[in-house]
């Protein structure tokens, strides 16, 4: 029987492994598909406190937090979680792709994956022209012709950094006025090689047999359809959260955020959430990791039990 099972290694699951490792919890971290979370799919990190003047890499960061929690003693564990169960006895049945395990306790820090638009070809070109990350695959674009969907704070760094490699990047927007914040926007309406057009949906991509080659746009003032030729199309519209496995048990909004109350204590008892998982407002590495800390300590009362 395990005391804690972390679900996702991003800021929020490992800043909880480190604080209840240290309290001697042995916690286990299941790392998921993506270990290290969305920050592995950014360059600099400039607001994490501490980092100094030039910043993190957001890959370095998460290897740190993840080696940091393992010299405590946090245990991982490379692989998915599929479903979690609670039993008559009070303790949960955390479902792995192969295999199970008992618990106590589970922190949920499982994040949000990047949704996509609606694109008839999009199975086929995705890795071929479509996108959800230009730190990953901006390199593959360099001299190219490329542009960006979205009007948030991951459009606006995705276009920043894709303007660096490609030769032309264009910013498509489905409306007149960006949700960035505005230090962001101002970086991007300031930048010479980034074009935005405003009021217009991508609806459709041209291709050929290497991959894209140009999409289709709509305006929705002006109702005109038009063309653009490019190489790349770089998808930054948000995120969904990830959990579909706890989907019947813990209670979620509409679009699967997890309800918190009294700070991370999820329905129910024994389920905790922390991170992007639970937090549409925010949603930034630093309130992920203090959601987790939080978590950690809540669990903790948990066990000894204190709390709820
Ligand atoms: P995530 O980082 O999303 O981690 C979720 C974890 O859960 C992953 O490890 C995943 O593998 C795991 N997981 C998911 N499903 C399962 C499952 N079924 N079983 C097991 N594990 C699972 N914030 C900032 O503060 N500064 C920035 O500069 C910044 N830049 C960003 C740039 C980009 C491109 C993006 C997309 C986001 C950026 N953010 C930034 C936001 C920040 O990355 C997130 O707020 C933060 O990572 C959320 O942390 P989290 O731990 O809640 O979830
Ligand atoms: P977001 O803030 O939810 O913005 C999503 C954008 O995509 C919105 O502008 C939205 O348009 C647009 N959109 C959504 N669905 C669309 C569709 N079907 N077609 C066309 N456009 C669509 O998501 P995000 O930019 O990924 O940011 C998520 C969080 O991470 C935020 O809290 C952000 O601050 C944080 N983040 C921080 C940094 C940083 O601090 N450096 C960097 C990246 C992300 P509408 O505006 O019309 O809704």
């Amino acid at each position: 029987m395990e005391k804690v099972v972390i679900i996702g290694s991003g800021p929020a699951g490992l800043t909880a492994a480190i604080y209840t490792a240290r309290a001697a919890l042995e916690p286990l971290v299941v790392a998921g598909l993506q270990p290290g979370g969305q920050l592995t799919t950014t360059s600099i990190v400039e607001n994490w406190p501490g980092s100094g003047p030039e910043g993190i890499d957001g890959n370095e960061l998460m290897q740190k937090m993840r080696a940091q929690a393992e010299h405590m003693g946090a245990r991982f564990h490379e692989g998915r979680v599929i479903k979690v169960e609670r039993n008559g006895s009070g303790s949960l049945t955390v479902h792995f792709d192969e295999g199970q395990i008992q618990t106590k306790t589970i922190l949920i820090a499982t994040g949000a994956s990047a949704i996509t638009l609606p694109l008839p070809a999009k199975d086929k070109l995705m890795g071929y022209g479509l996108s959800t990350c230009a730190v990953c695959d901006g390199f593959f674009y360099r001299g190219k012709k490329v542009a960006v969907v979205g009007g948030g704070d991951s459009a606006m760094e995705e276009s920043h950094y894709l303007a660096k490699l490609a030769a032309e990047v264009t910013l498509i927007h489905r409306r007149d006025a960006f949700r960035a914040s505005k230090t962001m926007q101002e970086r991007v309406v300031a930048n010479p090689k980034i074009r935005i057009i405003y009021n217009t949906e991508v609806v459709d991509t041209r291709a050929d047999a290497q991959g894209l080659t140009g999409i289709v746009m709509t305006n929705f003032v002006t109702k005109e359809t038009s063309e653009l030729p490019v190489d790349g199309l770089f998808m930054a519209i948000g995120h969904i959260p990830n959990t579909s496995f706890v989907r019947g048990l813990v209670d979620m909004d509409e679009k699967g955020y997890i309800f918190v109350k009294d700070g991370t204590y999820t329905n129910v008892p024994g389920i905790f959430a922390a991170g992007d998982v639970e937090d549409q407002l925010y949603r930034q590495a630093i309130t992920a990791s203090g959601r987790g800390c939080q978590a950690a300590l809540q669990v903790e009362r948990f066990i000894d039990g204190i709390g709820h």
